[in-house]
């Protein structure tokens, strides 16, 4: 069983336990969808971290540090300042709890960091590795880690076409850009290619949808939570585009009961925070988030099974 701690036995542990259990046994998770081989999980379905696994690997847990750090690379002046505080919003109603901060933006020339022209896309890219050292280095002790966000695409050294993103768990830092995840980047590109002509422009529904996505999912690993085998998840590897695009935004019951252990969270109040933002009331729009509808109807959803168990009456008040 991939969630059953039997080393801990308190009376509140057991009905948290209980709670994760009847999650499993329910309709709410569906399975990881295949599709072709080319799919991550093909060959990792026997890769599993299991919440015992998760706890004997975690340190944090322990830890004091209380926040989650964006760092933007690149101009998010105009709609980048409203992408930020969307992603901003749906971090705090993800990592329940959890304050996030958004660092102003660098420019990645400021940070010493090497940039090149991709030959096949004729676009300008950005030398991940060079970002994170520079996390590395300007990290802040009180924070859980330190994550930098960009329009520009990466790349991790010469001989690789690109990277979505590149993280270092030792040091709680990482990197990852939205340019593939914009309608206008297979498009041609500007005669005078520089890193100057990347700001977000248009926040789309999809661009929203996809960064709010795959900056849970990188943060997940922060947490030290592997890629999920059990169900369609948020924390589902992913090898392409077509297959992260296919990946839930909610964590299945043994994701959460890794981040629940280590957030200490009340499940129905994190539930409550995330539907406030599918609905809007968390921002001061509604435009791009037509996305996100089905996953307000999934948490709401989620929210009645909690009721049904009779959650809120069972957990009741408890330190934190
Ligand atoms: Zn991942
Ligand atoms: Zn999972």
């Amino acid at each position: 069983m991939a969630l059953r701690d039997i080393s801990k036995t308190s009376r509140h542990y057991r009905i948290i336990e209980s709670i994760f259990v009847s999650m499993c046994n329910s309709k709410l998770f569906n399975d990881i969808a295949v599709q072709d081989e080319n799919d991550w999980i093909v060959n990792h379905q026997s890769d599993e971290q299991t919440f015992n696994d998760w706890c004997k690997s975690y340190s944090v847990v322990k830890s004091t540090k209380s926040r989650i750090c964006i760092q933007p690379i690149g101009d998010f002046s105009g709609p980048g300042q409203k992408l930020l505080s969307w992603l901003q919003s749906f971090c705090s109603a993800f990592y329940f709890g959890v304050q996030v901060a958004v660092l102003p933006p660098v420019s990645a020339s400021k940070i010493g960091c090497k940039c090149r022209i991709n030959p096949e896309t004729r676009r300008c890219q950005l030398r991940a590795t060079d970002i994170i050292d520079h996390l590395k280095q300007t990290r802040k002790p009180h924070a859980l880690c330190t994550v930098a966000v960009t329009m520009i695409d990466l790349y991790p050294k010469e001989s690789w076409n690109f990277v979505f993103g590149l993280a270092s768990l030792t040091y709680g830092v990482g990197v990852f850009s939205f340019a593939r995840y914009t309608d206008t980047f297979y498009r041609t590109p500007p005669a005078k290619e520089s890193t100057e002509n990347y700001m977000c422009s248009d926040i789309t529904a999809k661009l929203l949808w996809r960064a709010c996505k795959v900056m849970t999912h990188e943060i997940g690993h922060m947490f030290g939570i592997k890629h999920c085998v059990y169900h369609n998840c948020a924390m589902n590897g992913s090898n392409h585009l077509a297959e992260s695009d296919r990946r839930a935004a909610s964590l299945c019951p043994i994701c959460l009961r890794k981040l629940q252990e280590a957030l200490k969270f009340d499940l129905a109040d994190r539930y409550g925070a995330l539907v406030k933002f599918c609905e809007g009331s968390l921002t001061d729009s509604t435009t791009p988030l037509s996305e996100f509808a089905d996953y307000g109807e999934w948490l709401k959803k989620a929210l009645s099974f909690l009721e049904s168990k009779q959650y809120k009456s069972q957990v009741g008040k408890r330190p934190r």
